[in-house]
């Protein structure tokens, strides 16, 4: 009876082992051919300063409209395209699709703000990443003052390497954002040695922050640091109006979260344009309170 048991679990563990490699490969086989096809999609989500209301920048983040499997998130396909390496020809067109479009903004009179695109590791050790990002500049004639990149903490740990390339990128004049900042691998060195011009606060510590004395103590620390480090500082994940309020108090220069307007289709962004800028009025202290 035992050893019965005990067999089919093994079955069950190994067949379930290679379920899981199949999906995998199934869905790099499918990732593949989706550039080509034309599958992906970047929704846009606002990022709004707190002492205006308005709208300072958006991040670009990719989904796959995948043909069967509908909306697919970057959670599960961006580890894949990683370590496949598809992350440069896709990271690639995320680029040039995200400036583009900026431009198309820019050019019908609706966009001063920023876009910002998140960068893998592995683009930061692609050979000529500097060349590509200043030749997607060139063809979409966007002013790299307005394309700000989002590296994350585990980008440092290699130091030299990364520095090196985060100074040429910086050098193209576009700015660099510390995403999800205090979850990874972060050394106050860094932050001191890289080009940094944006400190990111990760929502996990955003989200109990009204709640959560450690968390509270964790956001207010990082802004005021952020500020005495001459950084802009943002929160990511803010949900709710006591968090806004919060950062407000804090002095926090930006927020981005459902609060606000969750990642939206292009169209449906330019659209809610208009409300989310009346959120920060809505919800939060009233404008221009602060200094
Ligand atoms: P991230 O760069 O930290 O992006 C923020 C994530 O938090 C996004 O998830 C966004 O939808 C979500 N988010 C925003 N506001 C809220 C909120 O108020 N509450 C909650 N619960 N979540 C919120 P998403 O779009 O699923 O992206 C997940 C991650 O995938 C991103 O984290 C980023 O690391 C990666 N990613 C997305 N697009 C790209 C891309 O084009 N290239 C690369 N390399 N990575 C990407
Ligand atoms: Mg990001
Ligand atoms: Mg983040
Ligand atoms: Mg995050």
């Amino acid at each position: 009876q035992v050893k019965k048991a005990g067999r089919n679990s093994y079955q069950f563990y190994c067949s379930k082992q290679k379920d899981q490699s199949f999906r995998r490969l199934e869905l790099e086989t499918q990732l593949r051919k989706a550039i080509s096809r034309d599958e992906f999609e970047l929704y846009y989500q606002p990022k709004l300063e707190l002492t205006t209301g308005k709208i300072v920048g958006a991040e670009a983040l990719i989904r796959w409209n995948h043909p069967e499997k509908g909306l697919v998130s970057p959670g599960e396909f961006i580890s894949i395209a990683e370590e496949s390496g598809l992350i440069i020809p896709l990271g690639e067109w995320v680029l040039r699709t995200a400036c583009m479009q900026l431009r198309t903004w820019q050019e019908k009179g609706i966009a001063p703000f920023e876009v910002s695109v998140n960068l893998s590791v592995r683009q930061l050790y692609q050979p000529n990443l500097v060349e590509r990002v200043r030749m997607i500049l060139e063809e979409t004639r966007l002013d790299p003052k307005y394309l700000e990149l989002e590296i994350t903490e585990s980008m440092m740990a290699d130091s030299d390497h990364c520095l090196k390339v985060l100074n040429e990128l910086k050098s193209l004049g576009v700015k660099i954002s510390l995403d999800d900042f205090g979850t990874g691998f972060s050394s106050l060195h860094y932050l001191k040695e890289a080009p940094i011009d944006t400190l990111k606060i990760d929502q996990s510590f955003v989200r109990h922050c009204t709640v959560d004395g450690n968390d509270a103590t964790i956001v207010k620390t990082v802004i005021a640091m952020a500020h005495q480090l001459n950084l802009e500082v943002i929160a990511e994940g803010v949900e709710t109006k006591e968090q806004l309020i919060f950062l407000q108090r804090q002095l926090c220069n930006v927020a981005q979260g459902f609060l606000f307007s969750r990642p939206l289709p292009v169209k449906v962004f330019i659209e809610q344009f208009d409300e989310m800028e009346k959120v920060v009025s809505i919800h939060g202290l009233p404008v221009g309170i602060q200094n």
